[in-house]
């Protein structure tokens, strides 16, 4: 089922980014993943590799997994849209639409306990429309059985260091929340 959903998404043609990547990228970890990580896009290693936060948000992704207490190996990381928006621009609504079925695909298959939302455009796909995310982060929402947690993403905190205390608390809380919804 994941496996089928990320052939379709590598030959997806539903939206004009398709015409300017070089790899599509649709996630990556077990099936059967316990939690999800949910990031804004591929950036252009992540295009280059076909593969989700190998740039520099991903190593710092890597770190604070690791502080956290989880091993990326042991998680599911994808992102709203699957192939990069030119410079790294926010991607569209349309093309956020066009993806959605993916992402839904995904998270109906893995079935996941818990969903980490990084950044303002996973938030507001998945939650509401008009969360702030500096409001809502670190704030934990339950829906159709499945814990939310919306935090800050480590992007912001490599374009702007002021945000780094705040997202090693979101992972601090992180770590807590799992620990007890998961146990
Ligand atoms: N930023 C994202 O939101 N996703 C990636 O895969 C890499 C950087």
């Amino acid at each position: 089922m994941l496996e089928a959903i990320a052939e379709e998404i590598r030959g997806c043609r539903r939206c004009a980014l398709a015409e300017g990547r070089a790899n599509a990228v649709p996630g990556e970890g077990p099936a059967d993943a316990a939690i999800m990580f949910i990031g804004e896009g591929p950036g252009v290693q992540e295009d280059r590799q076909g593969r989700p936060f190998v740039g520099p948000a991903g190593k710092l992704l890597d770190e604070l997994l690791e502080d956290a207490g989880l091993s990326r190996s042991q998680v599911f990381i994808t992102n709203i849209i699957k192939c990069r928006p030119p410079g790294n621009r926010d991607p569209r609504p349309e093309e956020i639409r066009a993806c959605r079925d993916y992402l839904d695909g995904q998270i109906a298959a893995i079935n996941p306990q818990a969903i980490c939302l990084l950044g303002r455009p996973a938030t507001q796909t998945l939650l509401d429309p008009k969360a702030a995310i500096g409001k809502v982060h670190g704030q934990p929402f339950e829906r159709e059985g499945i814990l939310y947690v919306p935090i800050y993403h480590p992007a912001a905190a490599l374009h702007n260091p002021g945000l780094s205390s705040a997202l090693i608390e979101d992972f601090t809380k992180l770590k807590a929340l799992l620990e007890h919804h998961l146990g």
